[in-house]
């Protein structure tokens, strides 16, 4: 193994340790964390070292590089994961490419992405991602929207709306963080009992390098972890 490979095992262990020290603090078994290896700041080199360590949940940001990496990566058992804006032109190329798509942020994506799936007779599982820090350079529903959305997401026979996804605010550290994690799963459990049996909204994706551990006690069962898995491992 080269020694950046190397490097990236052991970066995967020390993350990995993080994950089951955070779900010990927060009561929770590790396996209740999905850790998803974002992988847009590398090649197929480093996504084969990753999946050498057991990590084969893989997360793309731009459609494109994911259906790059997808036809270069085709002999390894990857479950990919779209985490970025899909733009509806991209919508058919990367369906039958992943396993979740994470980013699901306006209502005419996913009638886009419903019609798609019944011409594929598939269904497709997404989470609505929310734009909870009101960041206006981030995408994402509005959360007060959410509640009178729902329904018409509902008439949408063809996706499993598994949850929600969430990118904590840029400024205010890792206590701002906290509150927007804390408000996504308050703001999944108001809408809970407004679901219809296909919106199960089970899932919570937050947390990144800086802040997983602090996702992992407010509830993140998927969190998408980049920049710490390749420390000391890129030249
Ligand atoms: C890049 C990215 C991540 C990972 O960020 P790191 O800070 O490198 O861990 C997670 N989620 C989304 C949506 C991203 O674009």
């Amino acid at each position: 193994m080269s020694q950046h490979a190397e490097r990236i095992v052991e970066n995967v262990a020390r993350v990995r340790q993080r994950i089951a020290d955070a779900a010990q603090r927060a009561g929770r078994a590790a396996d209740t964390v999905r850790l998803v290896a974002v992988t847009k700041y590398v090649g197929p080199d480093e996504i084969r070292a990753l999946a050498l360590a057991g990590c084969t949940d893989i997360g793309e940001s731009r459609p494109q590089d994911l259906w790059r990496k997808v036809e270069q990566l085709s002999d390894v058992a990857i479950r990919w994961h779209l985490i970025g804006h899909l733009q509806r032109n991209k919508a058919r190329r990367t369906l039958p490419r992943v396993s979740l798509i994470h980013s699901a942020d306006s209502l005419r994506l996913l009638e886009t992405l419903n019609e798609l799936a019944v011409e594929s007779a598939r269904h497709v599982p997404v989470l609505l991602e929310v734009n909870i820090s009101g960041d206006d350079t981030k995408g994402g529903f509005v959360p007060h929207e959410m509640a009178s959305l729902l329904p018409r997401i509902s008439e949408l026979p063809h996706l499993e709306v598994c949850g929600l996804m969430t990118i904590a605010s840029r400024t205010g550290g890792r206590e701002q963080a906290r509150r927007d994690f804390a408000k996504l799963r308050e703001l999944r459990d108001d809408l809970r009992p407004e679901c219809s049996p296909d919106v199960t909204l089970e899932e919570l994706s937050m947390g990144m390098s800086d802040d997983f551990d602090i996702a992992i006690e407010e509830g993140a069962t998927i969190i998408r972890v980049g920049s710490a898995l390749f420390e000391g491992a890129l030249t």
